[in-house]
């Protein structure tokens, strides 16, 4: 093993070869045309299609969203695909039971879904409307904001939405366990806050700051959000007060 090289390279170049992994998120291909169709996904992230995927998001949630841009995750329309169903199986959305459930339909115009993304544009204060596609809605998420820090938490947020809306179907299918839009959203903003406060090294924060204000948690302007924090908890609680 080579002084200073990482166990895991060692271990992946032996298996696929000279030059695997040592580009990985940062572009510039160099998997050999041998190495498994999924480590070619993962060695190519952010090379040819164009985007940046440096997320503060666990990185499983990174790969995954990078699949399902290019439409490889296990959907019923993909396993259908692959003859990996039975043939009797149905192929509709799991929860509108009126469409065939891909990877558009599924993360972005499934009513309830496409209810969920308004909601949080409202809270992260973006003004577009709901995209044909998902590449799209990724680069208005990107593009919506040039500010550095303020980008890397609407990034956190984009992957805490897609790893929820997987997880809530998931157990939709597998748990037999439905959840609403208000339900899906709030386990959006509880996972974002706690990737957040492990992951953006920002000073730490309460969830009702995040849920204020995101992007002002995310500016690290702590002493503005408690300022806005406390005149919204004393608009709230405050005038409840006054009217008893
Ligand atoms: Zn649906």
């Amino acid at each position: 093993m080579q002084k200073g090289s990482p166990f895991w390279k060692v271990v992946l170049r032996e298996k696929y070869g000279v030059g695997v992994g040592v580009p990985l998120l940062s572009g510039g291909s160099t998997c050999p045309n041998y190495a498994s169709r999924w480590w070619k996904d993962v060695s190519n992230l952010g090379d040819g299609d164009g985007l940046n995927w440096k997320s503060p998001a666990p990185s499983k949630v990174v790969v995954f969203t990078w699949k399902l841009l290019h439409d490889r995750i296990p959907t019923k329309r993909n396993l259908a695909i692959r003859n990996s169903l039975p043939s009797d199986s149905s192929l509709e959305c799991v929860w509108c039971n009126n469409s065939v459930e891909d990877s558009t339909h599924l993360f972005l115009h499934c009513e309830g879904v496409s209810m969920v993304w308004c909601k949080l544009m409202e809270w992260v204060e973006f003004n577009f409307l709901i995209p044909p596609n998902l590449f799209i809605l990724w680069e208005c998420w990107n593009g919506a904001i040039l500010n550095k820090k303020l980008r890397r938490g609407v990034r956190l947020i984009w992957h805490a939405a897609i790893w929820s809306i997987w997880k809530a179907r998931n157990d939709r299918i597998f748990n037999n366990v439905d959840i609403d839009v208000e339900e899906l959203l709030e386990s959006i903003k509880v996972l974002s806050w706690r990737w957040c406060l492990g992951r953006l090294n920002l000073p730490a924060c309460l969830f009702y700051e995040w849920n204020w204000n995101p992007k002002i948690v995310c500016c690290g302007d702590v002493d503005l959000l408690g300022c806005a924090a406390s005149w919204w908890l004393f608009g709230c609680y405050g005038g409840a007060l006054f009217l008893l």
